[in-house]
C-alpha cells in the first residue's frame, strides 16, 4: 500500500488513511469493505480451498498439498480477501471455476 500511496500512507495514521479512503470512495460512489483480519488468507489456497496448518513469513511462495498449485504469498491471499470481500457485498463467490479433467 505505502507503494502506491507513497509517503502519504507512512506519514498518516491509518485510521486517518481510512477515514480519507472512505471519503474518496464515497465521493466516486464506491464502498470499502471490510474483512475478518483472521481470516487465513495468506494460507488458503486461492484454487481449492486447502488451508496450511502453518506459512512462515519467509515463505513468498508455495505448492498446495492438495491441488498442487503453486501459490505466490502475496497474490493468493489478493484473491482470497477479494473473493471474501465479494461475497461480503453479496456479489457471490468469486472463486476461479476448476477445470474440467476428462479421463
Ligand atoms: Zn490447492
Amino acid at each position: 500500500m505505502q507503494r502506491l500511496w507513497g509517503r502519504k500512507v507512512s506519514d498518516l495514521a491509518f485510521g486517518e488513511f481510512l477515514r480519507i479512503l472512505e471519503w474518496v470512495a464515497k465521493k466516486k460512489n464506491k464502498q470499502v469493505l471490510y474483512i475478518d483480519r483472521w481470516i487465513p488468507s495468506s494460507k488458503t489456497c486461492f484454487h481449492c480451498g486447502h488451508i496450511l496448518d502453518d506459512l512462515d513469513l519467509s515463505i513468498r511462495e508455495w505448492r498446495c498439498p492438495s491441488c498442487h498449485s503453486v501459490n505466490g504469498r502475496d497474490e493468493n491471499a489478493a484473491k482470497n480477501i477479494c473473493a471474501v470481500g465479494a461475497s461480503t457485498a453479496g456479489l457471490g463467490d468469486v472463486r476461479r471455476a476448476l477445470p474440467a479433467i476428462a479421463v
